[in-house]
C-alpha cells in the first residue's frame, strides 16, 4: 500500500499550495484529481487582487497574466456608476493553476491526474483511478481536502455548504480594450451580478446568482449579453462558455481528526464577491504551515482570526438581503462592498 504523509485531494490553487509548501519542508506528498490536466477546463473569471501578486510573486509567470487592472466600476439599476480600487490582475488562471502544482512537484510533490477520492475506511483513504476503473488504499497521516465548492471530503468529514451561487459566463472579443473591471447589478441577475472582466482583446462576461431563484442562468447570461453588446462593449461573439458553483456560507468547521479542509472546500471563498482564488491560496498555505509545525489544530483558530469575520459578514448579508430581490435601492448599497453601508450595516 502506498504511504505518504499528506494526501492532497485537489489540484486547484488551495490543494498545490498546500502540496508545495509541506514539500517544500520535506513531506512526502501525493496529490489527486479527477482531472485529466490541472487548470482546465477554466471555470472562473480569473481575477486576483495585487496582494496575493507581492505575497506570492513565484506563483506569477508572465504567461499566467492577461492584464493588470485598477479598478472596479460597478454599475446599478437606478443609473449611479460608481469606482472602487481593486488593483490587481486578470489571469490565464490555466497557466496559473498548472504553474503552481509544477512548483509542488519540482520540490518533490507526486500529483495523481484522472484519480479520485472516493472515501475513508477505517483509518485508511480509498481512491480509483478513473481509467482503468481501479480502486485503491493509501494510508496518509493527514488528508487537505481541497476539492472545491462540492467538496466529498467535506461531506465525509459531516460538513457541508448548503447557500451557493451559480454561475454563466461567456468569453467574447472586446470592441475595445478596457482598463477596468465591471460589476453590474440588475433585476434579472436576482442575489448576485453581472460581470465583464477585461483580459486583452477579449473578456470574461458572466454573471452570478443564488441559487434559490426560480431563474436560467443562461437566461440571464443570455439577456445580460444583449446589454453589454448592446452598449458596443463586447463583439456578440462567444468564444468559449464555461459556469460552476460558488459556496456562500462561509467557514466550514475545518478539521475533523487529521482531516483539514482548505480553499472552496473549507468555505474559504467571499459569499458575496465570489472571489476565492487568494483566500485559496492563503489557507492551503496555512493548513501547511500548520501540519508541518505539529500543531494542526490551531490551523482553525488562526483560519477564523483571519478570513471568519469578513466571511460571516458576507453569508450574513446574503441571507438577510439577498434571498429577495425587490427594492435594489436599498439592498445593494447594504450588499455590495464599495458602498459604505456594507461596512455600517449588518
Ligand atoms: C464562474 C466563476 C467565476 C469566478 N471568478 C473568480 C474570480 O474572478 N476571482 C476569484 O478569486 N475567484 C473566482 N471564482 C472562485 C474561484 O474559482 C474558486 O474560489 C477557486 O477556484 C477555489 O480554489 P480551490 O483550489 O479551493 O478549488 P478548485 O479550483 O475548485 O479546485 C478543486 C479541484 O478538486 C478536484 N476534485 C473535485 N472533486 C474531486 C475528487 N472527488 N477527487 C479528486 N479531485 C477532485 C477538481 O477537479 C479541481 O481541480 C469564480 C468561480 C466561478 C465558478
Amino acid at each position: 500500500m502506498i504511504k505518504v504523509d499528506v494526501l492532497v485531494v485537489g489540484g486547484g490553487p488551495a490543494g498545490s499550495t498546500c502540496a508545495y509548501e509541506l514539500s517544500k519542508r520535506g513531506f512526502k506528498v501525493l496529490l489527486v484529481d479527477i482531472k485529466r490536466e490541472i487548470g482546465t477546463p477554466v471555470q472562473c473569471a480569473e481575477f486576483v487582487p495585487i496582494q496575493l501578486y507581492h505575497k506570492y510573486k513565484e506563483f506569477f509567470t508572465q504567461e499566467s497574466i492577461a492584464q493588470r487592472v485598477e479598478n472596479m466600476v460597478h454599475f446599478t439599476p437606478w443609473g449611479e456608476v460608481g469606482s472602487m480600487w481593486s488593483e490587481g490582475f486578470v489571469l490565464n488562471r490555466e497557466v496559473f493553476d498548472k504553474n503552481i502544482a509544477l512548483l509542488a512537484t519540482q520540490r518533490g510533490t507526486e500529483i495523481m491526474l484522472r484519480t479520485q477520492f472516493l472515501g475513508f475506511e477505517d483509518g485508511i483513504v480509498w481512491l480509483e483511478n478513473i481509467d482503468r476503473r481501479e480502486r485503491f488504499p493509501i494510508k496518509a497521516h493527514f488528508v487537505g481536502g481541497a476539492d472545491g465548492p462540492r467538496s466529498k471530503v467535506a461531506r465525509l468529514t459531516g460538513e457541508a455548504t448548503r447557500s451557493f451561487l451559480t454561475t454563466a459566463q461567456a468569453t467574447m472579443p472586446l470592441k475595445k480594450p478596457l482598463k477596468d473591471l465591471m460589476i453590474y447589478f440588475r433585476d434579472y441577475i436576482p442575489g448576485g451580478y453581472g460581470w465583464v472582466f477585461p483580459k486583452g482583446n477579449i473578456a470574461n462576461v458572466g454573471v452570478g446568482l443564488d441559487v434559490d431563484y426560480p431563474i436560467n442562468p443562461m437566461e440571464s447570461l443570455r439577456r445580460f449579453i444583449e446589454e453589454v453588446s448592446g452598449d458596443g462593449i463586447v463583439e456578440k461573439r462567444v468564444l468559449k462558455r464555461t459556469g460552476g458553483w460558488i459556496p456562500a456560507d462561509g467557514l466550514l468547521n475545518l478539521i475533523r481528526n487529521r482531516v483539514v479542509l482548505v480553499g472552496d472546500a473549507g468555505g474559504f471563498c467571499h459569499p458575496i464577491t465570489g472571489g476565492g482564488i487568494a483566500n485559496a491560496i492563503l489557507s492551503g498555505n496555512m493548513a501547511a504551515e500548520h501540519i508541518a509545525e505539529g500543531k494542526i489544530e490551531d490551523f482553525e483558530e488562526e483560519a477564523r482570526e483571519i478570513f471568519g469575520n469578513t466571511l460571516w459578514r458576507a453569508a450574513e448579508k446574503r441571507k438577510k438581503y439577498m434571498k429577495r430581490w425587490d427594492n435594489l435601492k436599498e439592498i445593494i448599497p447594504r450588499t455590495w462592498i464599495a458602498f459604505e453601508e456594507y461596512w455600517h450595516i449588518i
